[in-house]
């Protein structure tokens, strides 16, 4: 798709990154080039011409801009993006090593007000919430790998005491460290959901697709067909005000364990997201769901394939798309009941055989050369959530056939991001028209505007406003 000069301008005006590397602005009157992102002062439209390259600029005898360094980033070099990650793999990879946040923020070399920034810009969190994630994450692996006793552990860890560090598992966990631990052996396990916690919405959310051939919600009885990495397995989720019981048909307990906390959404922070709505005078906008969490998708390429078969169609459609390519390319299982689709098995089809199935021939196309890039190993999955999330967003976007839309809802809704928003999206803007009484429907930019309020809890603010003109579930 070819841009126009208006349609680049209207970026470079609103500062838009996720243009960044798809053109460069040079900036006549100054002798400059420039990425769309670029804070310095915004040229008048008759001065700017745009170029494809940073090649192009530089032939045309313009220098690089010294703010926004566009060869560093067409060089894929981003310096202070670099550090952020190094530190943030350091802290994951040794998290006992920083004794609390200042200590993150210490070895940062950053001032406090900057690294908070960078922090939330690149991780959409704070180097406190990293931390504490980062040292429950390796209480995680050492329940699992070894014997030692769960106060060796807390404190080895930098946890105050062995309370805190048992209500911070339990809370992001579902669990309790010891019930953890079993999960080595047990193929059944109980999670404990947070006061409030909206059953009805996680129902609505475990059942839109009333049809679906990969998962059934019959009375308080959640089954499903998930792909771990053993292979297919049935998944059994007893719902139930205060607890969920889980049951699955292979030996993965923990691998189901971190499943179900993303379908369930436990590790999100909903009340701190109430609270910022509050304290923006919007308490109609989480009155009655406090309490609302985004359910992730049990895995990541299920996620891209929603993605992309959801782009511009209605959605009972895109889910009779979805249950076609299921039935042509999953696993029958049992019951009727089918197993996902893997990559390779989507890899492995031709457009043509996707067209008599009513896929259009560019969303045939996006499907399998998605899942070929995966199956060859060129976009790496799994590494995608340890990721920062602008190294995430920016290895997305090189994704052909994944906008700013679809890249938004995947690090949201498979990727657990927190500080999303799929741009360019009806139910957000419609949420947005009537949360705040506009006059008429906020375009692309104005939506990034208003969503500035939500940061860092943009994802959140994204579930909340589709709800916001719903019927709430029975
Ligand atoms: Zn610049």
């Amino acid at each position: 798709m070819r841009m126009t000069h208006a349609t680049m301008y209207a970026r470079v005006l609103a500062g838009d990154a996720a243009y960044n590397g798809r053109f460069f602005t040079g900036v006549l009157t100054t002798g400059i080039y420039c990425l769309p992102s670029c804070k310095a002062r915004k040229p008048k439209p008759e001065n700017v011409r745009f170029f494809p390259s940073c090649d192009a600029a530089r032939e045309s005898g313009l220098r690089a801009c010294k703010k926004c360094h566009p060869d560093d980033f067409s060089r894929g070099a981003d310096p202070v993006l670099e550090t952020i990650e190094a530190l943030a793999a350091e802290v994951r990879r040794q998290p006992a090593a920083f004794a609390d946040a200042r200590a993150v923020v210490r070895r940062s070399g950053f001032g406090v007000t900057r690294a908070f920034e960078l922090f939330r810009q690149h991780y959409h969190t704070t180097p406190a919430d990293l931390l504490l994630r980062a040292r429950l994450d390796q209480a995680k692996q050492r329940l699992l790998t070894t014997e030692e006793t769960l106060a060796n552990l807390a404190f080895g860890l930098g946890f105050d005491s062995l309370s805190a560090f048992h209500e911070n598992f339990r809370a992001f966990n579902g669990l309790t460290p010891a019930a953890y631990r079993d999960l080595r052996t047990a193929r059944t396990f109980s999670l404990t959901l947070p006061e409030g916690y909206l059953l009805p919405y996680l129902r609505r959310a475990l059942s839109r697709d009333l049809h679906s051939i990969t998962e059934r919600l019959v009375g308080d009885t959640y089954t499903s067909v998930v792909r771990l990495s053993t292979g297919p397995a049935r998944l059994t989720l007893q719902l139930s005000p205060t607890r969920i019981d889980a049951e699955i048909s292979t030996d993965s307990g923990p691998e189901t364990h971190a499943l179900v906390v993303g379908l369930l959404g436990l590790d999100q922070d909903a009340t701190a997201f109430a609270r910022l709505a509050r304290k923006l005078g919007l308490a109609r906008l989480v009155a009655t769901r406090e309490e609302l969490r985004i359910s992730r998708t049990p895995s990541v390429f299920d996620g891209l394939l929603w993605s992309i078969i959801g782009q511009q169609i209605n959605f009972p459609f895109a889910c009779l798309l979805k249950r076609r390519l299921i039935e042509r390319a999953g696993t029958p299982f049992a019951d009727g009941l089918f197993a996902p689709p893997t990559p390779a098995a989507v890899a492995a089809l031709e457009p043509a055989d996707l067209l008599p199935l009513q896929f259009s021939r560019q969303k045939a196309d996006y499907v399998i050369q998605t899942a070929r890039l995966i199956a060859t190993g060129q976009l790496d999955l799994a590494a995608l959530t340890s990721m920062s999330a602008t190294r995430a967003e920016r290895t997305l976007l090189a994704v052909r056939g994944l906008g700013p839309w679809s890249v938004n809802y995947l690090m949201m809704r498979a990727l657990g991001f927190p500080d999303c928003v799929p741009l360019g999206d009806t139910g957000v803007t419609s949420g947005l028209l009537a949360l705040l009484k506009l006059d008429e429907r906020p375009d692309v930019d104005a939506t990034r505007r208003l969503m500035t309020m939500f940061s860092p809890y943009r994802s959140l603010a994204t579930a909340h406003l589709w709800q916001f003109t719903q019927p709430a579930p029975s």
